[in-house]
């Protein structure tokens, strides 16, 4: 259980202990770091059933109302930039090709790619999205990627946008990614950048460790490996965060609950207290300022920004 699920090493040793500060889920987690090839992951032993609960129970339903349902925009340029809006690995995709979307939600990336003349495909753990493509015509696999019901050599991308943190063995995900696509082919994926500025500003505090939801902590080494493992090669890989996720991340920790307890942040139906909402409303004001904005582009520059895109190629 101590072995790093990159590359099997038992050379790992606990960095911290982490507890989940957002919906309250018992207990706390070590985050174990990999001395040989520098990935981090939670050690969280969870039995199908305990994992069921985890999402069921805790994980919130997300509350889907189709009316509201579009398509993501195709503006592009200074908003895009400005926004960290190409920290969404579906926004790197070039117009007319196949592409399989891993995690695609509610479709917004679907709505995007069929606009751009591609032929796309989605996997969705939440069913909500079976009326979104009932309606728009989309072709989603409701559950778990499953590579085995896809033609091996298919797609030209397949894009995982903050997927592949939540999975117990990223090695066999990235496999079944590979499997599924063609020679010269290309994965894009996007995940928390647990060696950027945030984690270590922030520390235990940082929103992205989300324990025990997100349990890999990619370097940029471990990812290397990993693709390599699953015959995939990292070609090119660059921090790209979003300006909203640094608004979450000051109301994070305005907000932040003790162990055990449901964030009054994030957990529906939990109360704020009066010094938190007024905390919460100021940093909003201070959001629309734009100095998050500002913010995160020039750690982005610096290449410690709190998210990381990656680039697989198959060759
Ligand atoms: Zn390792």
């Amino acid at each position: 259980m101590n072995e790093c699920p990159v590359c099997g090493s038992p050379d790992v040793s606990s960095v911290t202990t982490l507890f989940d500060d957002r919906y309250g889920y018992p207990g706390s987690f070590p985050l174990l770091h990999c001395h040989k090839c520098t990935h981090s992951f939670l050690r969280a032993a969870f039995s199908s059933e305990q994992l069921g609960e985890l999402y069921s129970k805790y994980y919130p339903r997300s509350s889907f109302d189709i009316t509201n349902y579009r398509p993501a925009a195709q503006h592009g340029g200074f908003v895009t930039w400005l926004d960290g809006k190409k920290s969404a690995a579906f926004r790197w995709v070039p117009e007319n090709v196949t592409v399989l979307d891993i995690g695609c939600g509610f479709g917004e990336s679907l709505g995007y790619y069929k606009a751009r003349g591609c032929e796309a495909w989605g996997v969705e753990a939440d069913e909500n999205i079976s009326r979104v493509a009932k309606e728009y015509g989309y072709k989603v696999h409701v559950g778990l990627f499953d590579p085995s019901i896809y033609d091996a050599d298919f797609f030209d991308y397949v894009t995982m946008s903050q997927v592949i943190e939540h999975v117990t063995d990223p090695v066999a995900t990235l496999q079944g990614v590979a499997r599924v696509l063609k020679p010269g082919g290309m994965a894009i994926l996007s995940t928390p950048n647990a060696d950027g500025l945030g984690a270590w500003l922030f520390g235990r505090r940082w929103i992205n460790w989300h324990a025990p939801y997100h349990l890999q902590f990619f370097s940029i080494s471990s990812m290397e490996r990993a693709a390599a493992k699953a015959g995939l090669t990292l070609v090119e890989t660059k921090t790209i965060t979003s300006s909203e996720w640094l608004n979450y991340q000051w109301q994070h920790l305005a907000t932040f609950p003790h162990q055990g307890e449901a964030s009054p942040y994030w957990a529906p139906g939990r109360k704020k207290s009066g010094m938190q909402q007024f905390a919460v409303r100021m940093i909003s004001l201070l959001h629309r300022s734009k100095i998050n904005h500002l913010l995160t582009r020039l750690f982005d520059g610096l290449g410690i920004g709190d998210s990381r895109i990656y680039f697989l190629h198959k060759s």
